[in-house]
């Protein structure tokens, strides 16, 4: 209890997100390695790296879909804990955003925005479908409130995915490869609507390999490697003058 209080969430400059001396197993794979790593309060961080280097697992560990072997995660200075409700609780704080959109297909797109606020946060229903459709209005898919996921484009269906998470009202969003399963021409409408969120001051992690949006929109990138952060800088640093081989290697592939 005494630790709780001591800890002033609202603390100026206090990290929102932050893992120290993380690691984590599959079996024989370290597949994350003495992770350590601050996120302050509106901070755009972009995680980028070679397929199997961690990133989703990464993501994963922060809203506790993954345990952790060794080390610690707070979010807002408060610890991750093991279970319980007050997981869930914290887990609310942190919204999660997947490449593939995982809406529940038998509600109305309306339905998937108010459940987890009825639901988890114990939001009167009235309110929570005010709230819904607000979120839907500010990612662009108001007119779409009554219908089903599947009778939505692939882009129009992320940004359901979008406003489902903030509808819980989270300190911090994480992106796992949003765009990655739409098509081309759908890409863009969804990283406008992440653009303007972390405009808007959201603490945002996103993995993802639209090094366009990783420029415009991210205060960091994160280069990881086998389970490592191998290399962190601003954007336009690490573009344009990458330090490891790594770094370097994966940028001569992708861009
Ligand atoms: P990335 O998102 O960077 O592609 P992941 O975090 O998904 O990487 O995976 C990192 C490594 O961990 C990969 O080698 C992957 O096969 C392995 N891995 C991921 N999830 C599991 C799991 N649930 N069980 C066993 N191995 C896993
Ligand atoms: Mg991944």
């Amino acid at each position: 209890m005494t630790e709780s209080f001591a800890r002033d969430s609202s603390a100026a400059n206090a990290p929102l997100v932050v893992l120290s001396g993380v690691n984590k197993h599959f079996g024989a794979l370290h597949v994350l390695q003495d992770i350590n790593l601050e996120i302050a309060q509106g901070e755009v961080v972009v995680l980028i790296g070679p397929s199997g280097s961690g990133k989703s697992t990464l993501c994963r560990t922060i809203n506790r879909l993954e345990t952790v072997d060794s080390g610690t995660i707070t979010i807002d200075g408060r610890p991750l804990p093991a279970e319980g409700r007050e997981l869930a609780r914290l887990r609310a704080e942190v919204g999660m955003v997947f490449q593939s959109f995982n809406l529940f297909a038998h509600k109305t797109v309306l339905e998937n925005v108010v459940l987890g606020q009825v639901k988890v946060r114990k939001i009167n229903r009235d309110r929570a479908v005010r709230t819904a459709r607000e979120l839907l209005e500010r990612v662009g898919v108001g007119a779409q409130a009554d219908k089903f996921p599947a009778q939505l484009s692939g882009g129009q269906q992320q940004r359901v995915a979008i406003a489902r998470a903030l509808a819980m009202n989270p300190k911090v969003m994480l992106f796992d490869e949003p765009t990655s399963a739409l098509d081309p021409e759908m890409i863009n409408e969804v990283l406008e609507v992440m653009r303007q969120l972390a405009a808007d001051g959201m603490t945002m992690v996103v993995v993802t390999h639209e090094m366009g949006f990783a420029r415009s929109a991210a205060n960091r990138v994160l280069f990881m490697a086998d389970g490592r952060i191998v290399e962190q800088n601003t954007p336009e640093a690490f573009f344009t003058a990458p330090r490891s081989d790594r770094a370097k290697d994966f940028l001569s592939k992708i861009l």
